[in-house]
């Protein structure tokens, strides 16, 4: 039922939504489609939270968008796959519930909205195993050209990275960074990046950024533009203070904004869809191993407010099983500005052949060509924190490191900013990185035997389909991931673990509601995105493992409080129980 109402004027909903990420702007969409009274409270002056910086992909298994891109994918197949990687963490009825309602909720989503999606024919689940795809299972949202909105809404969409954007604001997906390098290299090059460029300039004109959205940008765009079709009312600059609890029941909450306090009722319950842990210092303290607890990837505002107005009522706070985050390794350097660069190594240098990292000894300790999150628990595990990326000047070269980008240009800067640290020798290196010489001596050596094969007989680099995936097949080497250390100069960059989003949260039912420490759910009150505790335990299966179940539960819960998600009756307290401590 759209509402033409001034967000200012309400006082009771039927759905209070608190958090416009991508949890809980799906939620609020979807509750109205429903015909719920919504409205989605937002603490800051900006939607999009830490989605609107994000890759975007969408990790959803059988959709029927897998089927249009030809590479059909199933449910089984995801099942068989999910557990064999999260096994008995625990969490399986959630993970039942995500695998069963995915696929209809990214359907309604395409049918009923302008949240769209395409599935890539390769981008493949971040681990080998049973069941495991290549493509087909992670959904891209399709780039969204922000002049569709108004003006102002516009402007209300948070801003990707700064590190992430060209030109002071142009936006450029993973397939077009080649053109923009190497323009005359190819006609079709010129032609692409001619069309991004200038495309860019002619939006300055009129814009602070870009309008050619892309990736979590455009799906925060796309969720923004289809709130205001159905006339969702949002609130801005409006936090969740304080759940309002009565019999036992959440009836509503109070909110923060620049006029002071004011308290919602919410005939059918509250959402937390807050962004999680992020930012929230007690929790960090107590559940972020040591050397993970400063840097957040997350917007600053993002202060797990939904974690602790819940907890204050009694919810259940799990600690995210395998761990309290999920993480991606991170180079930084403060600018000239007194600001910090933060650069999350995702995909474009850890894998290609010629890399390698090392601890404080200076030597390897793990699979570097791995996901971000494993390569970071990698750290965790064997206390690399900080870890150094190692190559040559021909790595360097050919394909960058961090922000350096490949062809080296802007290498000089970063050198004297102390990005990156370059050395003649190897043993020069050694003794800037503070390692022992010989160790990274033998470390080299051993690399470049692992090159010379193409077997990593330690930790397996190459030996995985993503592995390979992120790797050079071009680089005419016999594993696209290894690749010979040459001659110097030699390059170090220190990464350290930053958490993309949490693993901890909230503990859930299968609708979303949040359990309390007895394991029954607390009468009108739901979570979703990061607020709920992670579906995976602790592991990260493949690429969009957030914002998949973010989406599919934002979905689950508005259909739960709309009535129109049947709760099978009895047996059901046991079950709960056990599934919340499995
Ligand atoms: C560089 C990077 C790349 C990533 N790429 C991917 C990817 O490709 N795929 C993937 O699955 N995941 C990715 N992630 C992780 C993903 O972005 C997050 O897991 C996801 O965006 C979380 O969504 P959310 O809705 O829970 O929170 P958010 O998107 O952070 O939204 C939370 C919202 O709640 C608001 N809020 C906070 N406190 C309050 C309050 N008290 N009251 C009201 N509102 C409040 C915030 O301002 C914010 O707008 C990436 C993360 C990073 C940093």
């Amino acid at each position: 039922m759209p509402s033409d109402r001034n967000p200012d004027d309400l006082e009771e909903v039927d759905l209070l939504v608190c958090g416009a990420g991508a949890g809980g702007m799906t939620a609020a969409l979807v509750a109205q489609l429903e015909g719920l009274d919504v409205v989605l409270a937002e603490k800051t002056a900006q939607v999009g939270g830490t989605t609107s910086t994000s890759g975007g992909t969408t990790w959803v298994p059988g959709t029927h968008l897998s089927e249009l891109a030809g590479v059909p994918d199933r449910v089984e197949d995801a099942r068989a796959f999910l557990e064999s990687v999260v096994a008995n963490r625990g969490g399986a009825r959630l993970r039942e519930a995500f695998l069963t309602s995915g696929r209809a909720a990214i359907e309604e989503l395409d049918r009923k909205t302008d949240v769209k999606f395409a599935a890539a024919a390769a981008h493949p689940d971040y681990l080998d195993g049973p069941g495991a795809a290549y493509g087909g299972r992670a959904l891209g949202p399709i780039n969204f050209d922000g002049r569709l909105l108004s003006r102002e809404d516009f402007e209300r969409v948070r801003p990707p990275r700064g590190e992430f954007m060209g030109l002071g604001g142009m936006m450029v997906g993973r397939a077009e960074v080649g053109a923009l390098l190497a323009p005359f290299a190819s006609i079709a090059n010129l032609r692409s990046a001619i069309a991004i460029v200038g495309g860019y300039m002619l939006d300055r004109l009129r814009y602070r950024r870009g309008t050619r959205l892309l990736m979590g940008n455009a799906l925060v765009a796309r969720l923004l533009y289809s709130l205001r079709k159905a006339k969702v009312p949002i609130l801005f600059e409006s936090g969740l203070k304080e759940l309002v609890v009565e019999n036992g029941r959440v009836v509503g909450a109070v909110l923060e904004g620049p006029a002071g306090l004011r308290r919602i009722r919410a005939r059918k319950g509250v959402v937390l869809a807050t962004g999680g842990v992020c930012w929230n210092k007690a929790i960090r303290e107590r559940l972020f191993p040591q050397g993970t607890r400063d840097y957040a990837l997350g917007p600053v505002t993002n202060t797990g407010d939904g974690a602790d107005v819940a907890m204050a009522i009694g919810a259940r706070f799990e600690d995210g099983g395998d761990s309290p985050a999920l993480w991606m390794p991170c180079s930084s350097y403060r600018r000239p500005d007194g600001t910090l660069a933060v650069w999350p190594h995702i995909i474009l240098d850890r894998a290609k052949p010629g890399l390698f990292a090392v601890d404080v000894r200076g030597r390897r300790f793990v699979n570097e060509a791995n996901s971000y999150h494993d390569f970071a628990m990698g750290q965790i595990a064997t206390g690399a924190i900080p870890a150094h990326l190692v190559c040559d000047a021909a790595f360097m070269r050919r394909y960058g490191m961090g922000m350096i980008l490949p062809g080296a240009r802007n290498l000089r800067a970063m050198v004297k900013a102390g990005y990156v640290i370059e050395a003649s020798t190897l043993t020069e290196l050694a003794s800037k990185i503070q390692c022992d010489p010989a160790a990274l001596a033998a470390t080299v050596e051993s690399y470049n035997r692992a090159a010379a094969s193409g077997v990593d007989d330690e930790f397996g680099r190459g030996s995985s389909v993503v592995n390979r995936f992120n790797g050079d097949a071009a680089s005419g080497s016999k594993n696209p991931c290894l690749g010979p250390v040459g001659a110097g100069p030699y390059y170090a960059m220190a990464v350290r673990p930053a958490d993309l989003a949490s693993s901890a949260g909230l503990s859930g039912d299968e609708f979303g509601r949040v359990l309390d420490e007895d394991c029954e759910p607390i009468s009108g009150l739901y979570a979703c995105g990061n607020d709920l505790a992670s579906i995976f335990r602790g592991t990260y299966p493949g690429p969009g493992t957030t914002l998949g179940p973010a989406l599919v539960f934002g979905w689950r819960v508005a259909k739960h409080a709309a009535g129109k998600l049947a709760e099978s009756a009895g047996a059901m307290t046991d079950e709960r129980k056990q599934h919340a401590t499995l």
